[in-house]
C-alpha cells in the first residue's frame, strides 16, 4: 500500500513537471510568435434572426506553430495573460481586425461590425482606449462597429478601473457585450453596473435546449430580461435547426454558432458572407 501511495505520488508529480515543462515551451514560443507570423485571425458570423442577414462577425485569434501545431486559444490565452503578453497579443487583434474591417468597408460599403475579445489584463493598460480611439481614427471606422466581449471574471476584481475604462468606451460609440452570460456568479449585477449593450448566453445553455426543459426555461428566461432591459441578445454555439428556432421564437436577435458558420479566415469569410451580398 505505501509503495503504491509513493508510486502514485512519483507518477502525479511527474505529470506535474511535464505540464509545467510544456506550459514554458509554449510560454517561450509563444514570446516569438506575433514577429514569426504564425497568429491569425478567424471571423465567425453573427447572423440577424429576423432579417437573416449576417450583420457582423466574432473575432478569433489562431496559433499555428510549427513545433506546437494548431494550439487552442483557451490554452494559450491563459498563458499570455500570465506573462504579460497578452497586452501586445490582444492590440495585434484590434490592429489587424480594424483594418480588416476598413478594406471590407471600402470594398462592400456594408454596415457591417466586429466584435473582439478583451482580456481584463487589458483593461488595465491605461493606454487602451487611447489605442482604440486611435485606430478607429486611422481607418475611419465609426465607434459603433466595434462591440468588445468582457466575460464577468474580467469584471470581478478592481471594478472602480473597469468602469471608468467601459463607461469612456461607451462615449466613444463603443458596444460592450458580456459574454458567456449565465456561467459566474453575479452576472444580474454586472448589467446593473457596467454600460453593457448586449449579453451573449453562453454555450452550455444552448446545448441543452433539445433534451433539456429546465434549459428551456432558463435560455427563455435569459432572453425575456434581455428583452426587458433592452439589451441586444445573441445566443452562442447554436448547432442545429431546433436550437436555432426555438431562441429566435423566444426573441434572442442575433444567432452564433456553428449551424449559421464556423470560424474561417478573412478570405474565406468574405467569400461566404460578403461578396454574394453586394450584388
Ligand atoms: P468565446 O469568446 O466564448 O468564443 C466562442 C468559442 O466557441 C470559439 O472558440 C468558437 O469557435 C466556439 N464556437 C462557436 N460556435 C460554436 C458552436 O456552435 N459549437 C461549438 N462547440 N463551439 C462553437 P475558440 O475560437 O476556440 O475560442 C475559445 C476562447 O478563446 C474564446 O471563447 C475566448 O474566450 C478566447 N479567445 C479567442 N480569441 C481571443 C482573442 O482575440 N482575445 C482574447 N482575449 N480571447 C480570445
Ligand atoms: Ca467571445
Ligand atoms: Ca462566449
Ligand atoms: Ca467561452
Amino acid at each position: 500500500c505505501e509503495t503504491g501511495n509513493s508510486n502514485s505520488y512519483k507518477f502525479f508529480n511527474q505529470k506535474m513537471e511535464s505540464e509545467l515543462s510544456s506550459r514554458i515551451q509554449m510560454e517561450s514560443l509563444l514570446r516569438g510568435a506575433l514577429k514569426r507570423d504564425e497568429l491569425s485571425l478567424h471571423y465567425q458570423p453573427f447572423v440577424c434572426t429576423q432579417s437573416k442577414n449576417v450583420v457582423g462577425a466574432e473575432v478569433l485569434i489562431r496559433w499555428h506553430n510549427p513545433t506546437l501545431g494548431q494550439v487552442s486559444p483557451t490554452e494559450f490565452i491563459e498563458i499570455a495573460e500570465h506573462s504579460g503578453q497578452i497586452i501586445e497579443l490582444g492590440y495585434f487583434v484590434l490592429r489587424s481586425a480594424l483594418k480588416q474591417l476598413a478594406y471590407w468597408r471600402e470594398l462592400y460599403n456594408q454596415d457591417f461590425y466586429l466584435a473582439i475579445n478583451m482580456s481584463p489584463i487589458q483593461l488595465k493598460d491605461s493606454y487602451l482606449v487611447d489605442k482604440i480611439v486611435n485606430l478607429l481614427e486611422l481607418y475611419k471606422i465609426p465607434g459603433h462597429l466595434l462591440e468588445i466581449e468582457l466575460t464577468e471574471n474580467a469584471l470581478i476584481h478592481d471594478t472602480v478601473c473597469a468602469q471608468d475604462v467601459l463607461s469612456k468606451l461607451n462615449q466613444h460609440g463603443i458596444r460592450l457585450s458580456l459574454d458567456d452570460f449565465g456561467t459566474g456568479y453575479s452576472s444580474l449585477s454586472y448589467l446593473q453596473h457596467y454600460p453593457f449593450n448586449s449579453v451573449k448566453i453562453d454555450r452550455s445553455f444552448i446545448r441543452n435546449l433539445d433534451t433539456s426543459e429546465q434549459s428551456r426555461q432558463l435560455v427563455s428566461t435569459i432572453i425575456a430580461m434581455a428583452n426587458n432591459l433592452q439589451l441586444s441578445l445573441v445566443a452562442e454555439g447554436v448547432e442545429n435547426q431546433f436550437q436555432a428556432d426555438f431562441v429566435a421564437t423566444q426573441g434572442a436577435n442575433i444567432w452564433q454558432g456553428y449551424y449559421l458558420g464556423k470560424p474561417v479566415d478573412a478570405d474565406d469569410f468574405a467569400q461566404q458572407y460578403l461578396i454574394t451580398s453586394i450584388t
